[in-house]
């Protein structure tokens, strides 16, 4: 694995940051995962759209222009080992004194890791295998789901339960108990033909793949709504999947031990196809 930091191209173990950086004294700082395809970053400007926006939540100023970062990620995927992989941008306050004010923070780090990545491993199952967890994704003090922070510990908890569960991935619940999304995933379901997910505002990231697949959805005639979901609806689904940067698209199996019954179900398997035509397009095909 290869990493970018603050300008200096070197093997990720050897890429070393101060301990008392903010990012790690307090999950201070912002990132972003992004997939390349034959050496081509997918869908990057959108990516670093939305590291600037979740900076700018946090009032964090990146030190580079958005040119300068798509140079760099240009620069991490030609170096790396294989033309497929992922890459995690991260932004932290920086080095700091002890205590949480960021003022003493002078300069923020820029870190950009490429590595393999297997978000969620389903072997030779037909589907993801999920329950759905007791972790909620809003707490009382919560940060706007939107912002892309260095703080997953509700979501690291969620997984650790799916782990106890012998589980693939865990959902998370908001605080009025309807679905928000999966640790690191966006979740649909379908229904009589129809295409289903959360809005953003249910507590979910607003996630750059579930984006792309209601817009695969409508252009391929296929009925979208967002729309608030309970657990009922993950249990009635006909066909539940997850998407992210790292999941992809990944068809779910079970929910709490329930089957779903089309796994993988048609609807997926179309969106499944037109995603890969979408990567072909606009990361070179063969
Ligand atoms: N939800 C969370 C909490 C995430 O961390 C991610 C990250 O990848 C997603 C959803 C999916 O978003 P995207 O499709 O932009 O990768």
């Amino acid at each position: 694995s290869l990493c970018w930091l603050n300008g200096r191209l070197l093997p990720t173990e050897q890429a070393l940051i101060p301990v008392n950086d903010h990012g790690l004294l307090y999950g201070d700082g912002v990132f972003e995962g992004i997939r390349f395809y034959r050496r081509r970053a997918f869908r990057l400007q959108r990516h670093l759209q939305r590291l600037q926006l979740s900076a700018r939540a946090i009032a964090l100023e990146i030190p580079l222009s958005s040119d300068e970062l798509t140079a760099v990620i240009e620069r991490l995927i030609d170096a790396f080992a294989d033309d497929d992989g992922y890459i995690r941008l991260m932004v932290t306050r920086g080095a700091g004194a002890l205590g949480l004010n960021p003022k003493s923070c002078s300069q923020p780090n820029v870190i950009a890791i490429a590595d393999q990545l297997t978000m969620i491993d389903i072997g030779q199952q037909a589907g993801a295998r999920l329950i759905v967890s007791s972790v909620r994704r809003l707490p009382a003090d919560g940060l706007d789901p939107r912002i892309k922070s260095l703080n997953y510990l509700n979501h690291i908890l969620a997984k650790i339960e799916a782990n106890h569960a012998g589980a693939d991935e865990a959902l998370l619940l908001n605080a009025q108990g309807r679905v928000a999304e999966g640790s690191a995933d966006n979740v649909f379901i379908v229904r009589n033909g129809r295409l289903l997910t959360p809005p953003c505002s249910e507590g979910a990231l607003e996630g750059i793949t579930r984006e792309l697949v209601l817009q695969l959805a409508r252009d391929n005639g296929i009925e979208t709504s967002e729309q608030p979901l309970g657990v009922y609806d993950l249990y009635a689904a006909d066909e539940c999947f997850l998407t992210g940067t790292g999941a992809e698209l990944i068809p779910v199996a079970s929910i709490d031990c329930r089957a779903v019954p089309c796994c993988p179900g048609p609807v997926f398997q179309g969106l499944q196809q037109a995603f890969r035509r979408t990567i072909d397009q606009e990361c070179g095909g063969e």
